[in-house]
């Protein structure tokens, strides 16, 4: 599958490790890794006018109005180095956004080519949340366990997402639920969904993705 162009939607509940397993794809086949969460934190902590509207719903775990996001990523998909295929991670999260973003590909000259939903338990999600930590160095996501207090990668300090709070985490879990849950069955619907066991390690997870895209990959 090396070097294939493809449009992918990432989709599961925060903490169902998208994040993770998105970076790596991109990574490893030249897709463009497209997190909405990711850029929205950056915009808060440079201060733009973006980041300045949105921040007091990112802190709380609330959804950012569809229309901002629509925006963001619309304008996001019309730069040149999506041409080589993306991941889009993060979004959509509602039903209106996944509508905004069908009537918005056909213009751009892009087809989506799968669904990948991340499924994991709800137990194991708040069990995994409660331990992510991001390092303040380098940015690696980190689960922690006992013993680990720096960053594998780099050593630099551990810290948590604000959003990853136990009431904020609560309050995430219920979010996707009512707005995001739904997309599994629309996309469903369009035959593009492909779910995912999102239990185990991530390279486990890694490489059912990877043989669920391309069920020629099996045992290379
Ligand atoms: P994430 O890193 O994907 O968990 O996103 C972190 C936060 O950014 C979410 O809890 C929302 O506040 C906001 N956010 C990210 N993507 C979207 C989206 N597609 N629609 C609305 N809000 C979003």
């Amino acid at each position: 599958m090396t070097g294939s162009r493809k449009n992918l939607i990432i989709l599961g509940a925060p903490g169902a490790g998208k994040g993770t397993q998105a970076k790596r794809l991109a990574g490893d086949f030249s897709w463009v890794h497209l997190s909405t969460g990711d850029m929205l934190r950056e915009a808060i902590d440079k201060g733009t006018p973006l980041g300045v509207r949105v921040e007091s719903y990112v802190k709380a775990g609330d959804l950012v109005p569809d229309d901002l996001i629509i925006e963001l990523v619309g304008e996001r998909l019309q730069q040149p180095d999506c041409g080589s295929g993306f991941l889009l991670d993060g979004f959509p999260r509602t039903v209106r956004q996944a509508r905004k973003l069908d009537e918005l590909l056909p213009g751009l000259g892009i087809h989506l080519d799968a669904v990948l939903y991340i499924r994991v338990p709800d137990d194991l999600i708040v069990e995994r949340l409660s331990r992510r930590f991001t390092c303040s160095e380098c940015g690696q996501m980190v689960i922690g366990s006992a013993g680990i207090s720096e960053c594998p990668e780099c050593g630099g300090g551990l810290m948590r997402r604000p959003d990853d709070e136990p009431d904020t985490i609560i309050h995430r879990l219920g979010v996707y639920r009512e707005n995001t849950r739904p997309l599994i069955d629309l996309y469903e619907a369009k035959r593009l969904l492909f779910e995912i066991d999102g239990t185990g390690s991530a390279e486990t997870v890694y490489d059912r993705i990877v043989s669920a895209l391309d069920p020629d990959s099996k045992g290379e």
